[in-house]
C-alpha cells in the first residue's frame, strides 16, 4: 500500500463492502478496502441464489440507484424465475440460482478495474476525535488516516460456528473471525447484541438418486435483473426438489438436545423466517414433510446446496437423518451444515443514512446491522458508500422513504424498530406495495439517483427513455379507440378511450392498436416488454394505486392518531399473534409507534385502522 491516507476507508468485502467502495469510487473518491481474505470479496456464504420475494425487487432497486449486484447476477445466473407469478402484479419477484464461483470471479474482476486499493488485513480500532472519524488501525498497528469509515463486518464479528457440541471460532467456515472491533465499538458508547443464522450441508452430488428428484426449471423467457442486461439468454440449469419424511423427522426429534440451539449453547437469536430443519420439527409437529430444494453451487458443480435443511445438529445426525430421504440413502457430504454466532450492533444507533447518531464520518451496513442476507447486504452498503462520499462532497444525503422502494422500508424498520431476530425483506413488510413493483423501479428511483449524482452517463440515458417512453403510452390511452380497431370479446359498441377498454380484466395491453403500444428510442426486448405491461398495470389498478396514494398522505397523519393504554389486542379479530404479543407488550401510544414496531405487520395495520374506526 502506497498511501496511508483515503478519503473513504470500507471495513469488510462482502456485499455490502463491495457496493460501498465502488460507489465511492464512482464518486471519484480515493477508497481503501480492508478485508480479512482479499480471494474472498463478494462471497456467497450461504444459498447460491440473488433475489426472490422482495429481495428480487431490492436488487433491481440497487440497479437503479447505480449498484452492482443486479449486473453481476445477470451475467452468473444459471437459472432465472419470476416468483409469484399466480398472484399480483405487486409483489411478482426475479429470483436466479447463481454460479458463486463466477459471481466472486466477477466481483474481483470489477475491483482490479477500479481504483479502489483492496488489502488485506483486519481492523482492530478506529481512529476518532470529538465524534468525528479520523481513521483505522490494523492489527500490525499500520494507521491509516480518512474522512470517512464504512463498517462491513458481516458474521465476522466474534464469530462462533456450532455443530451439534463442536465450536469453531470463526467469521464463516475456513475463515478467520474478527476479534477486538466490537470491544472497541463499545468503548466508543455503541450498543452491541449476539445473533444467529445456520446453513444447511452441501452434498456430494454423486451420492444423490437423481431419478428420484423432481425437476425444477426457470422461466422459459427469463427477464434479468439489470437495465444494462440486453440480449440476454442464460442458461437455463436444472433444479430439483424432494421431501423430508417423518422418519427423518424421528431421527431429529430424537436427537434435539444434541443441537445447540436446544441445548443453550447458542444463546444468539436466530431468523424465524428462515428456521433451521430442527426447529421446523419442533416448531410444526404436525407436519410430517418439508420441501427440500436441491441447487448446483457453480456450473457442473459437484457440490449440491440442500436448501430447507439449515441446521446445527452434529454431522452423524444429519446424514442419518437425510438418508431416510428418497433419494438421499446413500448421500455423502462435502461439508456438514453449521450454524454461526456473530456480533451485531442494533441498528437504532444510525441515522435514515445509516451514519452513525453519535459519530459523524463513522457508517455502519450489512449483516452487522441485524440483517439476513445479500441483496439486505448490498443494498445497506450501496446507501453508506453514497452517503458517505456526498458528506465528503458537502452534497444533500440520499434518504429513501417506504413509500419508493424497498430499500426505504428496510433502512427505515431497520431504524426505528427494535432488531430481536436477523431482519429479513418481504413483501408484507411494505404497506405500499402495489407502489413499489419490480417493473416501475425506474419510475420510483431514478430521479433520486441522478440527483445524488449516482449512475453513469449510459444509465441515466436509459432511464430518462423509458420514463418518457411510458409517459406517452400511459398520455396515448387516453385516445379513443373505434369499435372496428379493436378485436375483443366484447367489443365496444362506439368509440372509447383506451384506457377504459384496458381496464377490462380480459384485455390486455397487446390487445389494443399498435399505435398504443409504439415505443420508441433503442431499448433491449426486454425493457419494452416490461414498459408496456408496468403501463397495463398503471392504468388496470389506478384505482388501488389511487387508494394507495392518499394513504400515504394519511400514514403521515397517522402519529395524530392516539391508541389508548388499556387497549385489549388480544380482543381484535383479525391482528397476527406475534402483532397481539408486541402491541401488548409495548403499549404505542399513536398509530405510527404502532406501524412501526417489528412484527406489526401492514395487514396487522389495517386491522387497527378498521377496528378504530369502528369504535
Ligand atoms: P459478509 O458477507 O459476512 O462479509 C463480511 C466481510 O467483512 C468479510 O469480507 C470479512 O473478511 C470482513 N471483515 C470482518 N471483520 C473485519 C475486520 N475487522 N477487518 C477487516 N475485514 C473484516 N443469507 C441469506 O440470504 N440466506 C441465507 O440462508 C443465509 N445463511 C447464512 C448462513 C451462514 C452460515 C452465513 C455465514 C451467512 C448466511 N447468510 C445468509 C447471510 C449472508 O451471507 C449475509 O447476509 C451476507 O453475506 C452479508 O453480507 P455482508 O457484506 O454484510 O457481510
Amino acid at each position: 500500500m502506497k498511501h496511508n491516507s483515503f478519503d473513504i476507508v470500507v471495513i469488510g468485502g462482502g456485499h455490502a463492502g463491495v457496493e460501498a467502495a465502488l460507489i465511492a469510487d464512482h464518486y471519484e473518491l480515493s477508497v481503501l478496502l480492508v478485508t480479512m481474505d482479499p480471494k474472498a470479496v463478494g462471497r456467497m456464504s450461504c444459498n447460491p441464489a440473488i433475489g426472490g420475494l422482495a429481495k428480487g425487487q431490492i436488487v433491481r432497486e440497487i440497479d437503479v440507484l447505480g449498484g452492482l449486484m443486479a449486473g453481476l447476477a445477470d451475467k452468473a445466473g444459471l437459472q432465472f424465475k419470476t416468483l409469484n407469478k399466480k398472484k399480483g402484479r405487486a409483489v411478482w419477484s426475479p429470483r436466479a440460482q447463481i454460479d458463486k464461483r463466477h459471481y466472486e470471479k466477477l466481483v474481483l474482476k470489477t475491483l482490479d478495474v477500479s481504483n479502489v486499493v483492496v488489502v488485506a488485513g483486519e481492523v482492530v480500532s478506529l481512529v476518532y476525535d470529538r465524534a468525528a472519524i479520523g481513521g483505522v488501525v490494523l492489527r500490525d498497528q499500520t494507521r491509516i488516516r480518512c474522512k470517512s469509515v464504512i463498517v462491513t463486518a458481516g458474521t465476522f464479528l466474534s464469530g462462533v460456528i456450532h455443530i451439534g457440541e463442536r465450536k469453531i471460532y470463526a467469521g464463516r467456515m475456513g475463515e478467520e473471525r474478527s476479534e477486538g472491533l466490537t470491544e472497541h465499538l463499545v468503548s466508543m458508547g455503541f450498543t452491541t447484541g449476539r445473533l444467529k443464522t445456520g446453513t444447511p450441508p452441501r452434498l456430494s452430488k454423486n451420492t444423490i438418486d437423481w431419478d428420484k428428484m423432481n425437476l425444477a426449471l426457470g422461466d422459459e423467457n427469463p427477464t434479468p435483473f439489470s437495465y444494462s442486461t440486453d440480449n440476454f439468454s442464460p442458461p437455463n440449469e436444472p433444479c430439483f426438489t424432494t421431501n423430508s419424511n417423518s422418519l427423518s423427522h424421528d431421527v431429529i426429534q430424537d436427537n434435539l438436545e444434541k443441537s445447540p440451539m436446544f441445548s443453550g449453547e447458542i444463546n444468539g437469536i436466530g431468523p424465524r423466517y428462515c428456521p433451521s430443519i430442527e426447529d421446523k420439527i419442533h416448531r410444526f409437529p404436525d407436519r410430517d414433510s418439508h420441501v427440500l430444494f436441491l441447487e448446483p453451487e457453480w456450473k457442473n458443480s459437484d457440490q449440491i446446496y440442500l436448501n430447507g435443511f439449515s441446521t446445527s445438529l452434529p454431522e452423524d445426525v444429519q446424514l442419518k437423518s437425510l438418508r431416510q430421504v428418497s433419494g438421499l440413502e446413500r448421500v455423502e457430504f462435502f461439508r456438514p451444515g453449521y450454524a454461526i454466532e456473530y456480533d451485531f450492533f442494533p441498528p437504532s444507533q444510525l441515522k435514515t443514512t445509516l451514519e452513525s447518531k453519535n459519530v459523524s464520518g463513522l457508517f455502519f451496513a450489512g449483516q452487522m446491522n441485524g440483517t439476513s442476507g445479500y441483496e439486505e447486504a448490498a443494498a445497506q452498503g450501496l446507501i453508506a458508500g453514497i452517503n458517505a462520499s456526498l458528506n465528503i462532497k458537502s452534497k444533500e444525503s440520499l434518504v429513501l422513504t417506504r413509500d419508493c422502494s424497498y430499500i426505504g422500508v428496510m433502512i427505515d424498520d431497520l431504524i426505528t424498530k427494535d432488531t430481536l431476530e436477523p431482519y429479513r425483506m418481504f413483501t408484507s413488510r411494505a404497506e405500499h406495495r402495489l407502489l413499489l413493483r419490480c417493473s416501475n423501479t425506474v419510475d420510483r428511483l431514478f430521479e433520486r439517483a441522478n440527483l445524488c449524482g449516482s449512475i453513469d452517463e449510459k444509465s441515466k440515458e436509459t432511464f430518462s427513455v423509458i420514463i418518457n417512453e411510458k409517459r406517452k403510452l400511459i398520455e396515448g390511452l387516453a385516445r379513443s379507440i373505434k369499435p372496428a380497431e379493436i378485436s375483443v370479446k366484447r367489443p365496444p359498441r362506439q368509440s372509447s378511450p383506451a384506457k377504459d377498454i384496458l381496464k377490462r380484466n380480459e384485455v390486455s395491453i397487446r390487445d389494443l392498436p399498435k399505435k398504443f403500444t409504439r415505443i420508441e428510442g433503442s431499448l433491449p426486448t426486454w425493457i419494452r416488454d416490461e414498459a408496456l405491461y408496468d403501463v397495463e398495470s398503471e392504468i388496470k389498478y389506478e384505482g388501488y394505486i389511487k387508494r394507495s396514494l392518499r394513504e400515504i398522505r394519511s400514514i403521515k397523519r397517522s402519529n395524530e392518531v392516539l391508541l389508548a393504554n388499556d387497549l385489549d389486542y388480544s380482543q381484535l379479530k383479525g391482528l397476527s399473534s406475534e402483532a397481539v404479543e408486541k402491541l401488548s407488550k409495548i403499549r404505542p401510544e399513536n398509530m405510527g409507534q404502532a406501524m412501526r414496531i417489528s412484527g406489526v405487520k401492514a395487514s396487522d395495520v389495517s386491522v387497527l385502522m378498521v377496528n378504530l374506526k369502528r369504535s
